[in-house]
Formats: structure tokens, C-alpha cells, sequence
């Protein structure tokens, strides 16, 4: 059963008629406001798909302390990498990166050994935290020779006094390389990989924020920066573009001004998206209800949040009437502005839009008219039967292009680490993803558990396909394929 201890006190959590989160002012000074800005704000107030409410609730709420948390094992697998690098190069090898890890294991275990439990289980837990810090920092084997890095700094603060475009910032550089006479500060992520793409570029932001502080604290500007996926063994290069610095240096100051705002209105904007389900107001934030976004984590139920205001589940019908921040925001953005297929967006700042004949867009705009496609086909299929026809609305339109993204983004970071709506690769996984539901049709009128085992099920004939296509172009000369597909005369197949 649920504990329901509030995590805040009763009323914390209130939203205005505009559905902006509201704080008590003190909670806001105490929690929320910052002295200076670190990349990760950044990120989280201007990104696409940023939600200013979602980064205050991150502050108030408590966080829960588990070895085995997202967090905690990134962290840990970052200790490891900093003492690593801290050795001559020689000794920088995967048995002295293990016998760090294996110096850290008793402390991360501490809170775990005061629980109690039996030395079995014990020692069982501490092998699986093992193992998922090591699956955390490995890749860098694969990343670069180890051994050859001049490291200037690890774990390095940027200075007290580096201020971007006015601004104060704060952060920790994760490594920063002797490179040919410049500086070269790269960053260690143990999630996934980001490339450039339609959720902007947070991790490039962060190095190009960092590339600018190098410049202000040692008088020059790296000439490159990198992020290493130490999980996945990947490195992006991050461009150093004068243009792409002017960017963050805006991107800087409007973060800084919008969290000004916030803090001394103690209001915080909340923007739907799909990274909802994953936010701890999921089951409280009317914006969240009428996008009929649902809770994707063990989010804390309203109780846990102090509500003061009754909150039911989320409806089509409410989602249809009340126009969600979406579909608000569609309406303040500029004009659609075209350039080359191959560039992504058009416009800067805030008037930065994708450009409609990008490779990107006919990919994304293809997912809507396909999903309107597939309900009214539905529709027409069932019409004159005892079924009833399938909403057609925003939110049921939407929730379908966006349900089949997420099978293409899936499958595309499974099979290449990335997700990028330009590449070739996306291409054929939408191809081959729109035959799939020509088979199984989505289970319009079902249940939670009947859409996620219909997902499972379309992603694997997605990467069936692909296997199918690949080992075509591999094996292409096999004799008579077709004897897989005859039958002898007693209408058995050939192959008994
Ligand atoms: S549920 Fe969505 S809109 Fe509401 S605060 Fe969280 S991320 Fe923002």
C-alpha cells in the first residue's frame, strides 16, 4: 500500500487560472531561486519541451536517496572516471578502474547495510551495484586510449567570477584536456545519448556554456569540446560555431530572465509534453489533465503533494474543450520561415520554428497525417458494427503520432544510439513501421495493457523487417528462396 505522508506541506503545490504552478513565496526564496545559473537550469527552463513548473517542483520536492537511482550510479560511475584520470597514464587500465569502484562499494551500500538484511542479500545487492556503475563508466575504454590524455583539470568548478552575457554561471566541468595548446573540456554521460535533434541540443549547450567559461578563466576559447556516452562507448563532437556560441550566450540570458521572472512572481509556467508522465506533478497539474498525460513513474499521488484541489483522472472529453499549452503556444509562434532540406530549423530564439521542408519535418508531419489516417480508416472499418467509433480530436490525433514516434525513436536509438528524425535510418524504420500496423491495427478502444502490448508487438515486426531487409543485402545470391513459400501437391509446405 501507498504511503501517504505528504512530501510537502498541505498547499504547496496550488495552480491560477492560467494553470501556472503557484508557490508560497518563501518556498520559492528558500528552494527554487539560484545565485547562479548551472547548465542543467539552463536546459530545463529553455529547451523544447521544458517546463519551468516541472524544474521548481524538481527543488521543492524531496529527493529520495537509492544506490541504485539514475543519479546515484552516474555519480558513482563519475568517481570512478575522475580517479581514474588522476593516475599516470599507464596505470589508467580497466583492472585499476575496478579496484576504485570496488574502494566505493561500501560507502554506497552504508544506507542499504543499516536497513538490515541477511549477508546474502547483502552481498547480492552489491554485486548488482557493481555491475551497474561498471556498465556506467566502461564504455571509456572504448571511447579513446585511456592512457593518452594530458588532463589539465577533473571535476573542475568554473570560476566565481565567469559571468556569460552578465550572467553568474556555476558548474562542474567533468575533465578538461591539454589539447595542442588550447583546452579541450569534455563531458561524461552515463544515460543515453542525445544527439542534435528535435529536443534541441542540451548536452552541446552545456559544453558550448563551458567552452565559453574556459575562454573567460584562461584566455582562450577551446577549439573543440566533446560529450562521451561512457554507457553507450559514444563520442559527439560538439560545434564551437561562433553562431552556435551567440546562441547560448542568448539562450544564457533568456533561462536567467525567465527564472528572475518566476522566482519574484513565485508563478512557474507549465508546458505539456510527452516528458510528463515522467514529472512528480503528473497526478495533480490540470495542464498534465488536459493533455491527458498519465503518470509513465510511481509519481506521488495528490495526497503525497499537499493538493488542496480534488484532481480526477484524465478525460478526452476535458482535453477536447480546454485547449492545452500546445496548442496556446502554437498560437504566439511565428510564421513558418523554409530553407534547405537538410537544415533543420529556421529562425533563432524564440522565433526558431522547424523548417517545414527539412528531412525532419516530412518525417514528423508524416506521423500526424498518418495517425489521422489510421482512426478515420478505423472508423470506416467499424462503422454499421456494434463498435463504437474512435475519438478524432487533438488529443487522440496527437496521442497516436506521438505513440508511433516513440516506437520509431525506440527503435532508432536501439539500433544505431541515436535519434535523429534526418536520418536514412528513420526513414526506413517509418516505412517499415506503417506496414506493421497494416497487420496489427492499433487497438483503438483498449485498455493501457492492451496499447503496450500492441507496442511491444509493432516494434518487434519493425526490427524484423529491418533484419529481413539487411540480411537481403548481405546473403542476396541464396538458391530459390522461394521453396520457403511453395507447398507439395498434398498442400503441406516443402519443408515437411
Ligand atoms: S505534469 Fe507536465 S505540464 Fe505539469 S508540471 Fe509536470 S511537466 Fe509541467
Amino acid at each position: 500500500m501507498t504511503d501517504e505522508t505528504p512530501l510537502v506541506e498541505p498547499g504547496t503545490f496550488d495552480f491560477d487560472g492560467d494553470d501556472n504552478l503557484v508557490l508560497p513565496k518563501a518556498v520559492t526564496d528558500a528552494k527554487v531561486r539560484r545565485k547562479k545559473l548551472s547548465p542543467s537550469t539552463m536546459n530545463a527552463l529553455v529547451d523544447t519541451s521544458a517546463c519551468p513548473a516541472r524544474f521548481a517542483a524538481d527543488k521543492v520536492l524531496p529527493r529520495k536517496s537509492d544506490p541504485f537511482g539514475v543519479a546515484e550510479i552516474g555519480t558513482a560511475g563519475h568517481e570512478v572516471l575522475e580517479y581514474l584520470f588522476a593516475l599516470p597514464g599507464a596505470e589508467r587500465t580497466p583492472e585499476a578502474a575496478r579496484e576504485i569502484l570496488l574502494s566505493q562499494a561500501d560507502k554506497a551500500m552504508a544506507p542499504l547495510a543499516a536497513q538490515g538484511g541477511s549477508d546474502d542479500v547483502l552481498h547480492a545487492l552489491r554485486e548488482k551495484w557493481l555491475g551497474e556503475v561498471e556498465t556506467a563508466y566502461k564504455g571509456i575504454f572504448d571511447i579513446e586510449d585511456v592512457t593518452e590524455p594530458d588532463v589539465f583539470g577533473r571535476e573542475r568548478w568554473i570560476g566565481r567570477k565567469v559571468k556569460i552575457n552578465g550572467v553568474p554561471i556555476s558548474g562542474v566541468i567533468d575533465r578538461i584536456d591539454n589539447d595542442d595548446e588550447t583546452l579541450l573540456p569534455i563531458d561524461y554521460k552515463t544515460g543515453k545519448v542525445k544527439a542534435p535533434g528535435k529536443y534541441g541540443d542540451p548536452h552541446g549547450d552545456q559544453l558550448r556554456l563551458y567552452a565559453l567559461a574556459i575562454e573567460q578563466e584562461f584566455g582562450t576559447l577551446p577549439t573543440q569540446a566533446k560529450v562521451y556516452y561512457t554507457q553507450h562507448a559514444k563520442m559527439l563532437s560538439v560545434d564551437l560555431s561562433e553562431k552556435k556560441l551567440t546562441d547560448v550566450e542568448d539562450k544564457v540570458a533568456r533561462s536567467w530572465e525567465d527564472l528572475s521572472w518566476s522566482c519574484d512572481e513565485s508563478t512557474f509556467e507549465t508546458v505539456e509534453s510527452p516528458l510528463c508522465g515522467w514529472c512528480p506533478l503528473v497526478n495533480i497539474c490540470p495542464t498534465a489533465k488536459a493533455g491527458a498525460r498519465t503518470a509513465k513513474i510511481e509519481a506521488p499521488t495528490p495526497v503525497q503533494l499537499g493538493a488542496t484541489i480534488p484532481v480526477g483522472p484524465p478525460s478526452l472529453s476535458e482535453g477536447e474543450k480546454k485547449p492545452t499549452k500546445e496548442a496556446k503556444a502554437v498560437t504566439k509562434k511565428p510564421k513558418w520561415r523554409e530553407d534547405k532540406p537538410w537544415v533543420e530549423t529556421t529562425g533563432e530564439g524564440d522565433s526558431e520554428r522547424i523548417n517545414p521542408n527539412a528531412y525532419a519535418a516530412t518525417a514528423v508531419f508524416g506521423l500526424a497525417s498518418r495517425a489521422l489516417a489510421d482512426i478515420t480508416g478505423y472508423n470506416k472499418s467499424v462503422a454499421g458494427e456494434p463498435v463504437d467509433p474512435f475519438p478524432i480530436n487533438r488529443t487522440t490525433v496527437s496521442g497516436l503520432a506521438r505513440t508511433y514516434a516513440a516506437i520509431i525513436s525506440d527503435v532508432q536509438e536501439e539500433l544505431s544510439s541515436l535519434v535523429d528524425w534526418s536520418a536514412g535510418l528513420n526513414t526506413r524504420l517509418r516505412s517499415a513501421l506503417f506496414t506493421a500496423t497494416e497487420l496489427h491495427v492499433p487497438p483503438f478502444g483498449g485498455t493501457l495493457d492492451d496499447w503496450d502490448a500492441w507496442v511491444e508487438r509493432v516494434k518487434k515486426n519493425v526490427v524484423l523487417l529491418m533484419e529481413i531487409g539487411e540480411s537481403i543485402y548481405d546473403e542476396p545470391d541464396e538458391d530459390d528462396p522461394w521453396i520457403d513459400l511453395a507447398v507439395d501437391s498434398d498442400g503441406e509446405d516443402t519443408d515437411g
